[in-house]
């Protein structure tokens, strides 16, 4: 039995150096995808100083109170100013250039049209006043988002603000999915005496898609040597393949025989709870590379925390993000218990939904792997050591549900 961390640092080099290749993505395409290079911008954001306002650009030292001023010139955003003509005023709207000469901008609700057309000011303007500056938001030359960046939609708006047509990428991530199981029904169907619904397929790929990743499901294996063979070897061209259940050296448990026979495994008991029977190894292609292979227990909940702890993470260094963006440790806190855990498992880690207010945890009362509401009334997960006992008022290590997802 392998301790998490021990397994987590001797998997995530293996991702690391072996990233998937990149390409180069037009904006409309590049949501939710990595970037395989830093951006640098090469142009102030604004370009220009501009006006934050509909109203007046003036020189300040020009300007006294209740004497009136001609309007030299009108700049609507998208025209070319040009330099303002002392004493004189310039009318200005928003995000239009700064005419040269001007230093400041009077917002039109502070001014008093004449019936001449001139313009009076209340009250004396400061200088700078509502000048957008050049580079303000973006400086030329500066790095704008860094590789390995998973890009949000905010992201994308950003590089269309700088104005790049295309970025560089690692490819989408092919992942195969199965799971094992006689018992196992699709929904949809009448389950007959001993049947379950099959739900961990539905949970994998709904966090496989939030990834971005490209899906490739056989759906249900029978338990079975040969058909949970063939299934492996059906999904070998994937970069990494997921199964569920099976994976315990029950009779009826396939994976382990089998991924010794399609590929090789490297390690099968991690000292976690709910977990423990989480196979990792690799299944030879034809072409003699090999796609990465986790074999998960089938228990919803036990499968659904391995694939968040220990899947997404490696997955997302495979498709060329950083270590520091994936290592989800980094993202515990401290809470407090607002429960008791009076019998520690002594020989693997664990891992409790809880639901945290205020920095308060408190425990779903069922903690059996597979009570999958457990995961749906909960906000996260309290992390305990082995043998770790917990009394009320204890500080725990926590990471919330949300936290688990970036
Ligand atoms: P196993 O790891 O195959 O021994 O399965 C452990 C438990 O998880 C059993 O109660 C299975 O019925 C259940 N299980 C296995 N696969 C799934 C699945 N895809 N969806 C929901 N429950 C499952
Ligand atoms: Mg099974």
């Amino acid at each position: 039995m392998i301790d998490l961390n021990d397994l987590l640092e001797q998997v995530w080099p293996m991702a690391t150096q072996q990233a998937v290749p990149t390409e180069s993505v037009s904006l409309n395409n590049a949501l939710g995808r990595v970037l395989a290079q830093d951006v640098f911008s090469s142009l102030n954001v604004p370009q220009h100083d501009n006006s934050g306002m509909d109203g007046y650009a003036v020189c300040c030292t020009d300007i006294q109170p209740s004497r009136r001023f001609q309007i030299s010139q009108r700049v609507p955003a998208g025209a070319s100013p040009q330099p303002l003509q002392p004493g004189t005023v310039a009318r200005i709207f928003t995000g239009a250039p700064i005419p040269p000469g001007a230093d400041s901008v009077v917002m039109q609700e502070d001014v008093v049209v004449n019936d001449d057309g001139s313009v009076t000011f209340s009250a004396l303007p400061k200088s700078g006043q509502w000048i957008r500056r050049a580079g303000e938001d973006i400086a030329s030359g500066q790095v704008v988002l860094s590789q390995g960046t998973r890009l949000d939609a905010i992201h994308v708006g950003l590089l269309a603000s700088i104005g790049v047509p295309t970025v560089s990428v690692n490819r989408r991530l092919k992942v195969g999915v199965m799971v094992t199981g006689s018992e196992l029904q699709s929904p949809g169907q009448l389950l007959q005496l001993g049947q379950i619904y099959n739900s961990n397929e539905y949970v994998w790929c709904g966090l496989l898609e939030a990834m971005h990743a490209d899906v490739r499901s056989v759906g249900i294996v029978p338990d079975n040597f040969e058909a949970t063979c063939a299934a492996l070897e059906s999904l070998a061209d994937c970069d990494a393949v997921i199964s569920s259940g099976g994976v315990s050296v029950g009779e009826e448990d396939h994976v382990k025989p089998a991924i010794e026979k399609v590929g090789q495994l490297r390690s099968w008991k991690v000292a976690m709870k709910p977990g423990k029977p989480i196979a990792f190894g690799h299944i030879n292609r034809q072409d003699g590379g090999q796609s990465w292979f986790f074999g998960l227990p089938g228990n919803p909940v036990s499968s659904a925390v391995a694939f968040q702890l220990i899947v997404k993470p490696f997955l997302s260094l495979l498709e060329g993000q950083g270590l520091a963006e994936v290592d989800w440790r980094l993202r515990t806190r401290k809470v407090q218990a607002a429960f008791t855990w009076p019998t520690p498992d002594s020989r693997r880690e664990e891992f409790l939904r809880a639901d945290v207010q205020s920095d308060k945890a408190s425990l779903f009362a069922n903690q059996s792997s597979g009570v999958l509401t457990s995961l749906a009334r909960s906000s996260g997960l309290v992390r305990l050591a082995k043998g770790q006992q917990v009394n009320p008022g204890d500080w725990v290590d926590y990471v919330s549900y949300q936290d688990l997802m970036k």
